[in-house]
């Protein structure tokens, strides 16, 4: 099946209902591999932008029409998806574009893995909000469980964020906590939540959001944190940023009635399921597809082997294949 670049709107738990835009397909292309990643593993990781040959931005402003003129009330348009969108060098002009078209808020969800080069973090000063994932303040944590490419050095990303803040968007850290099944490294232990609150308080980010996996990891030996141990962390955030400054996330997911047009419903279910593993109710409620009619779609992606079931602790979810 053909990907199209834009897709959704995706049911965001902080962005509330968001148009994604992937910049970086057609496959999983990133400079990380990580052991929670919701795409399951990186094949072939990536080491920079110039590996990469990403969309353009007239196929981004020419997507994104289409879409807009189908999918009202947005609090988002969020550039994400099947990989790491700051490896495509063209981000800021595509944000500048998009404004041009929209007044609706933009936001880049990014791995911060190369926010020490200046002309990532000029693109990413062209967004409303960057949502900036951190999992470790300690070099051999942030190997563990981000698997980057060789080279990335986890003390220029510190720097690179710290560098970010005050350049224009807002600044949220995201530190998706894992516990594991078996003896592997985690982000959980007290020496692993000190150096990281450490690093996020040297950033100085405009909010904090701690969590942990929701959805099928690509290493099933990594499991949720408990929510005792989450409220232990989150307390630690607290004391050294304010609590304020931190959100602690347990589940749950904004729903907001806003009459979609739709155009090829099996479509749009598989465009949203290859950026993100969602359950039956998820993409209901995303795409306000009535449960009978989303059920032969399901039925039709896994005949075709298009998509899997995979079971998780808190239910079924469906992932592109
Ligand atoms: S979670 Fe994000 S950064 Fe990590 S491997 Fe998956 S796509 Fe890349």
């Amino acid at each position: 099946m053909k990907q199209r670049i834009i897709y959704g709107p995706v049911p965001s738990r902080r962005l509330g209902r968001s148009l994604g835009i992937d910049i970086t397909g057609p496959e999983k292309t990133c400079n990380f591999d990580c052991v929670y990643c919701q795409l399951g593993c990186t094949d072939k990781k990536v080491s920079g932008p110039e590996d990469v040959c990403g969309v353009s931005t007239e196929e981004v402003v020419e997507g994104l029409k289409n879409h807009l003129k189908k999918v009202k009330q947005l609090d988002y348009i969020t550039f994400s998806g099947t990989g790491e969108p700051t490896l495509n060098l063209a981000l800021g002009e595509m944000i500048r574009e998009v404004r041009k078209i929209s007044n609706v808020p933009i936001c880049v969800i990014t791995n911060s893995s190369l926010v020490s080069r200046k002309d990532v973090r000029d693109n990413l000063a062209q967004a409303d909000l960057v949502v900036a994932t951190l999992e470790a303040g300690d070099e051999k944590t942030f190997k563990a469980i981000n698997r980057p490419v060789s080279g990335i050095m986890l003390d220029d990303i510190i720097h690179g964020l710290k560098a970010l803040k005050g350049t224009g968007p807002r600044l949220e850290i995201e530190v998706l906590l894992v516990d594991s099944k078996k003896d592997y490294p985690t982000n959980i232990s007290d020496r692993a939540v000190d150096e990281l609150v450490q690093a996020v308080k040297f950033i100085n980010p405009d909010v904090v959001e701690v969590f942990t996996v929701s959805r099928p990891p690509a290493e099933d030996f990594i499991i949720p944190v408990s929510q005792q141990r989450l409220t232990e962390i989150a307390q630690k955030f607290d004391d050294a940023l304010g609590r304020e400054m931190v959100r602690l996330v347990f589940k749950g997911l904004r729903r907001k009635i806003t009459g979609i047009k739709h155009g090829n419903m099996r479509d749009e279910v598989y465009d949203l399921i290859l950026r993100r593993p969602c359950t039956v109710d998820q993409i209901s409620s995303a795409l306000e597809i009535d449960a009978k009619d989303l059920a032969g779609i399901i039925d039709g992606l896994l005949g075709k082997n298009e998509i899997v079931e995979i079971t998780a602790e808190d239910g079924k979810y469906y992932r592109a294949v």
